[in-house]
């Protein structure tokens, strides 16, 4: 146990310098980067030391008052919703231009902030940032309405038309990745934004943001408030001039955020939220493949991912073979500094995620699972944790009901597929699952019998800019990505006149 690539002291205890400077640690608000009215700041931290990285200001609810009215000025006398679609289009292309060039700062800085392995923010998520832009810029000027049949003698025609202010809050796992997922289509459909960051992770968006206004997005049309839920946040969701909310996050957060809009001006709201999703592993899986696939499916982005396939249910068959190998697998896991070259896994985000993650570990130890490999952390700095394999989970453990938002696989034995759709069900989340099975009767059956938002087939965490994803039951409302998530910043009119001389009904 605990024998990782590397995992020296060395590797870890002595940080690599992160090859950028911080220039943005202002709001942005109306074009302008301003400290917060109270004056306040927070520490923003590098979770692979606890070390303060910079010093960011603090929005609170006058901040928010600020940028909501900017929002709403942007909005209601433009120029950006009366622009023609095809000049927002040029705007965003323009900025996934920028952006693009900017990459490797850029992917430096989500790393810093974050701890996620550099290649991953440098390879794919600022290349994700630019295609899921460069995606909603295509959608802007393809946006029309219908004309519609009557049961009378008048011209029906259907407008979409821009909600009016999005506020949109963000979590600090995918900083950038949601970024892109909630202003893209805002901003494509014409709205203005009003976007808090998450406390732990505020530097990447003021970036791109100070690149959008580069790009010609006028001021006001987007503002930037970093700051805590609890205030900054809060203060968005009950703010009678928004017009529409948009929030990922945790379950219990998104709660709060729908009650919220209720109390205030009854806002429509899409929720992404948490998950505990089945990776199901049936008894003709190519066993090799299924291990690989199952292993980056929990523990890709240091496992914390909505959709991180946190119940990995092996039929009993292959059972001790996967087990075998998984536990392999997560054991050659190459863990470390994440601006080192071939890491797979940095640190986890703050101390109070470390900590709640040893926390289910030693909860899995004592009900009674198998501590095939890992269970406890990396390093004496920062908040690494070894990447850590349960075997014989059981339906009925903590660690196979709640969300753990680590590196933590529990590998759990089924006989057949009526029972194993039935367990990988019976939890109030669905978002996400994965199925391994080289029967094509197989996979359509469990696609369909899965009350789960996106079913991957003998591959995970496939992310183009056009699939949409969101949960079912308590996972979320809505969907994000592709051409479904126009509907969450538009509204549609209906325009009736009567016909004069109509040459048909
Ligand atoms: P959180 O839901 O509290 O935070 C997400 C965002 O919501 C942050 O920007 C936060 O500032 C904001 N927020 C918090 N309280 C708010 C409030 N009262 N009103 C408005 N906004 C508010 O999540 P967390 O505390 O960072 O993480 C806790 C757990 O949430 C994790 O362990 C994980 O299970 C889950 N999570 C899920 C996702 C996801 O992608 N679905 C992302 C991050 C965390």
């Amino acid at each position: 146990r605990g024998l990782h690539k590397y995992s020296t002291a060395a590797a870890i205890d002595e940080p690599i310098t992160p090859p950028v400077e911080v220039n943005y640690t202002k709001l942005l608000i109306n074009g302008q980067f301003v400290d917060a009215a109270s004056g306040k700041t927070f520490h923003t931290v590098d979770p692979r030391t606890g070390n303060v990285i910079a010093d960011v200001a603090e929005g609170d609810a006058q901040d928010v008052n600020r940028a909501v009215a900017a929002a709403r000025k942007a909005f209601d006398e433009g120029p950006w919703p009366k622009m023609t679609a095809y000049e927002r289009s040029r705007v965003l292309l323009r900025f996934a231009d920028l952006v693009e060039k900017h990459n490797d700062a850029l992917a430096a800085l989500e790393t810093w902030d974050n701890g996620k392995p550099y290649e991953q923010s440098a390879k794919v998520e600022v290349p994700m940032f630019v295609r899921l832009f460069r995606y909603y810029a295509g959608w802007a000027d393809k946006i029309h309405g219908l004309t519609v049949p009557a049961d009378g003698p008048y011209h029906v025609q259907t407008l979409h038309e821009p909600i009016g202010v999005a506020g949109q809050i963000i979590p600090w796992n995918f900083p950038l990745l949601m970024f892109a997922w909630k202003v893209g289509p805002a901003l494509a459909c014409g709205n203005a934004v009003v976007l808090k960051t998450a406390e732990q992770t505020p530097l990447s968006a003021l970036y791109v943001a100070n690149l959008l206004h580069e790009a010609g997005l006028p001021p006001g049309v987007l503002n930037v408030i970093s700051g805590f839920g609890p205030t900054a946040g809060a203060a968005i969701c009950s703010h009678m001039d928004v017009d529409k909310l948009a929030f990922t996050g945790s379950t219990s957060t998104g709660k709060l955020v729908l009650e919220l809009a209720a109390k205030s001006n009854l806002k429509p709201v899409t929720l992404e939220l948490g998950g505990k999703s089945p990776v199901i592993v049936c008894e003709d899986a190519d066993v090799d493949k299924a291990v690989e696939t199952a292993h980056f499916a929990l523990f890709f982005n240091q496992g914390q991912c909505c959709c991180s396939g946190s119940r990995t249910f092996v039929h009993e068959r292959v059972y001790d073979e996967f087990v075998e190998k998984a536990k392999a697998r997560a054991a050659n896991r190459s863990v470390g500094d994440p601006f080192k070259q071939g890491i797979e896994q940095g640190p986890q985000i703050d101390p109070e995620q470390f900590n709640k993650i040893l926390r289910y570990i030693k909860s899995g130890v004592e009900t009674g699972a198998t501590l095939e490999t890992g269970g406890d952390r990396l390093g004496s700095k920062g908040y690494y944790i070894q990447p850590t394999v349960f075997s014989n989970v059981t339906d009925d453990m903590l660690i196979a009901q709640d969300e753990i938002f680590g590196p933590v696989q529990s590998i759990l034995k089924y006989k057949s597929t009526e029972e194993v759709i039935r367990r990988a069900n019976a939890t109030s989340y669905g978002l996400a699952a994965g199925v391994f099975t080289q029967n094509l009767d197989t996979a359509n059956t469990l696609a369909r019998a899965l009350r789960v938002g996106t079913v991957w087939i003998n591959c995970y965490d496939t992310f183009d800019a056009a699939i949409p994803f969101g949960g079912y039951k308590m996972s979320g409302i809505g969907r994000e990505k592709g051409v479904y998530s126009l509907r969450n910043y538009l509204q549609v009119k209906s325009v009736v006149t009567p016909l004069k001389n109509p040459a048909w009904l």
